[in-house]
């Protein structure tokens, strides 16, 4: 990956070389760190990049934050306009991920979340599909658990907590699958091991609850809307057993990096025939008109980055 030419660090936009850290940085040693993951999209029509919902991206980030004790003076507003400052530095005219972290910044031995100093750092970066396979992606059920609310938080982005991700999403890719579904304390699917789980049966669109260790996904709640407001369901949210998603008539990964992906097979088992679903095929089209900004309705949701 080519670095990006700045790094907002320390309060300001500095050169991305600039923003180094000491190796007993506490957020580096113990995973007290949290973050978050926006994306930017290019309209060639518009010649606008669109960041899509990053008021809810820097809500939740703040969410996170505070699970792990962090009083930091920043508010949602302050974090868009350093965000508007380093797109415009980077000159950012194409597709592009946004990684704002927050992390425990003392130099110092000792596990513990008080008695530190967050700090805020954001980079900016092209990126194109998470996915190799967005296409229809062939998934395993992981025989490693997702984090228990009681263990880290599950609803925040939280550094140390993305171990069990890693542990799922390389063990299925070393088996040959594109991603693991993680299941819950209690068995129940949770989500994939970047982005939220959806399937649809016998006419219903399920998504397991917010309390069902599953992240607080902002492309969750998106798809909820659109599926309200444009498609006529609503979501049912509810726990979802294993052998559901083996009957499944669609279902679909969705998540900031992964937008939207089929779900075609998981382990031995096609799902839907082996093909992209009928809805997930057309939430998929919705997303990718709303993120460019050619649905006035959505606009609200989108921060242009270079009109006045
Ligand atoms: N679950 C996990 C574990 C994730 O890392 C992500 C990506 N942030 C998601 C779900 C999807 O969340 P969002 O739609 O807010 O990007």
């Amino acid at each position: 990956m080519k670095l990006p030419k700045f790094a907002f660090f320390r309060g300001r936009i500095a050169p991305y070389g600039d923003a180094r850290l000491g190796v007993l940085t506490h957020g580096l040693n113990y995973g007290t760190g949290c973050f978050a993951g926006l994306r930017g999209y290019w309209s060639e029509e518009e010649q606008e990049l669109f960041v899509f919902r990053p008021r809810d991206h820097f809500k939740r980030f703040l969410d996170s934050t505070r699970l792990l004790s962090m009083e930091l003076t920043d508010t949602v507003d302050e974090l868009l306009g350093h965000l508007r400052d380093l797109l415009r530095a980077e000159e950012l005219k194409t597709d592009c991920y946004i990684r704002p972290l927050a992390f425990y910044a003392d130099e110092t031995i000792g596990v513990r979340l008080h008695d530190l100093t967050p700090a805020v750092s954001m980079v900016a970066f092209p990126f194109g599909k998470y996915f190799d396979n967005d296409d229809g992606a062939h998934v395993t059920i992981s025989s490693w658990k997702r984090i228990d609310d009681n263990m880290i938080p599950a609803r925040g982005k939280i550094a140390g907590s993305y171990v069990n991700s890693a542990l799922a999403r390389s063990d299925a890719q070393r088996s040959g699958f594109d991603d693991a579904i993680t299941l819950n304390k209690d068995g129940h699917i949770a989500e994939g091991s970047v982005a939220n789980f959806f399937m649809v049966r016998n006419g219903s669109v399920v998504t397991p609850p917010i309390t069902d260790d599953i992240l607080e996904g902002i492309t969750r709640a998106t798809f909820m809307t659109l599926l309200k407001e444009e498609l006529g369901f609503t979501v049912v949210e509810r726990s979802i057993d294993r052998t559901e998603l083996a009957l499944a008539d669609e279902a679909f990964l969705a998540g900031t990096g992964a937008q939207i992906v089929p779900i075609t097979r998981v382990d031995h088992r096609p799902i839907a025939g082996g093909r992209p679903g009928r809805l997930t095929l057309e939430l998929r089209d919705l997303y990718f008109e709303i993120v460019r900004g050619k649905r006035p309705k959505y606009r609200p949701w989108l921060a242009p980055t270079y009109a006045a």
